[in-house]
């Protein structure tokens, strides 16, 4: 817990409702006026809160909303992909303060150099709390990153100096999706005991994480859900995880190429201009759909939404919607709500930045969906092998 989880609360409150006087937010917690005093001004002295204009709502003495302070506390996020690191700081509403730093570089210990040199130039001045995302696993209890893109072809890379660089400030260490799902949860999401499958589809580039009421799948490893390594037993190029056929190698531009005996051939431009008769992109469209719906049959999520690049193609989220209600079980197909998000406005090192977002306004169960979604727990060792 970053914050004691009356102050996570009232953060919640006013996210979701707006400046909010002392007297409302006594009915809405159900505290004693003089609690919510006490926690106001403590708030407001740690640069969590301020007091907006006073506002004259008839007789009597005008109220003075609270509302979260944007100026004085902030959070870094970083931002571990294939090839380059990223970094920045957003403000507790998540917007950008400072410049995005990024580095390219293809040797895992340059990437984390970078990292830590984007920590000290930022400065951890009134930062409470950092996030670091990447492709691929995690494991937050050892502070490595294991398998990934980012890192590839090192099995665990130690993330050491950077833990040292962030000083004694709190580290969310988390997969991309898993950051890309806390602002989603945060900035476009109210349910938050819906079970949901969000899917990031790019060419050649394909993520998803599972959400069970409104917290990732735990599993026996911290990591996405790893749907664009779904096998089908179709012909690709090999992935990058070694095999054939994986979801994301034929959700992509080379495999559409291949189809289509057309090197110049592009997943994004085919589907801008998409027609039910372009067959090579019909065949990878019901292939990519029916690993979501295989997918939907499994999990029985409340609702699936298609987020990425491709989302932006209105064709590749109508015609994957379609594959889904017709190739899942019978009711599911009816059931299950599609969504297509078309435009995260949210950089990769923004993400890891709402990781931290996450963890400052979750609540210690006061909002289930909020609860320890997003924070570095420990990771379950195996004890026993069974053969
Ligand atoms: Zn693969």
């Amino acid at each position: 817990m970053i914050l004691p989880s009356r102050q996570s609360q009232v953060l919640q409150l006013i996210r979701r409702h707006g400046p909010l006087s002392r007297q409302e937010l006594h009915r809405y917690m159900q505290l004693r006026p003089n609690t919510v005093g006490e926690l106001a001004a403590e708030m407001i002295r740690q640069g969590l809160l301020r007091e907006s204009g006073p506002q004259s709502i008839g007789p009597g003495r005008p109220r003075r909303p609270l509302e979260i302070d944007g100026r004085r506390r902030r959070v870094i996020g970083v931002a571990f992909e294939a090839g380059r690191v990223s970094a920045c700081d957003l403000n507790l509403l998540g917007r950008r303060l400072g410049v995005q730093y990024e580095h390219a570089a293809r040797q895992a210990k340059e990437l984390v150099t970078a990292a830590c040199g984007f920590v000290e130039r930022i400065g951890l001045d009134g930062v409470l709390a950092v996030g670091i995302s990447t492709t691929g696993f995690v494991d937050p209890q050892s502070r490595c990153i294991l398998r990934s893109s980012a890192t590839a072809p090192q099995p665990c890379t130690p993330l050491d100096s950077l833990y040292t660089a962030v000083g004694d400030r709190p580290v969310l260490l988390a997969n991309n999706m898993h950051a890309l799902a806390a602002y989603w949860l945060l900035s476009q999401h109210q349910d938050h005991q819906e079970d949901v499958l969000l899917t990031h589809m790019g060419d050649g580039a394909v993520g998803a994480v599972f959400l069970a009421a409104g917290k990732p799948n735990r599993g026996c490893v911290t990591g996405g859900n790893e749907l664009g390594h779904m096998r089908l037993p179709v012909d690709t190029d090999q992935c990058i995880c070694g095999r054939r056929g994986c979801l994301e190698r034929i959700c992509s531009s080379a495999h559409l190429q291949r189809l289509s005996s057309d090197p110049a051939a592009n997943l994004i431009q085919r589907l801008r201009s998409f027609h039910p008769a372009d067959e090579p992109l019909v065949r990878i469209l019901e292939q990519v759909g029916l690993g979501l719906a295989n997918l939907v049959d499994f999990l029985r999520p409340h609702r699936v939404v298609i987020t990425g690049p491709l989302a932006q193609c209105p064709a590749f989220g109508n015609y994957l919607a379609q594959v889904i209600r017709r190739s899942t079980l019978i009711p599911l197909g009816d059931w299950v709500k599609i969504d297509v998000w078309d435009r995260p406005r949210c950089t990769a090192a923004e993400a890891g930045a709402w990781l931290a977002l996450a963890a400052i306004y979750q609540g210690e169960g006061e909002l289930p969906g909020l609860s320890s979604p997003f924070r570095a727990g420990k990771t379950p060792r195996r004890t026993a092998i069974v053969r």
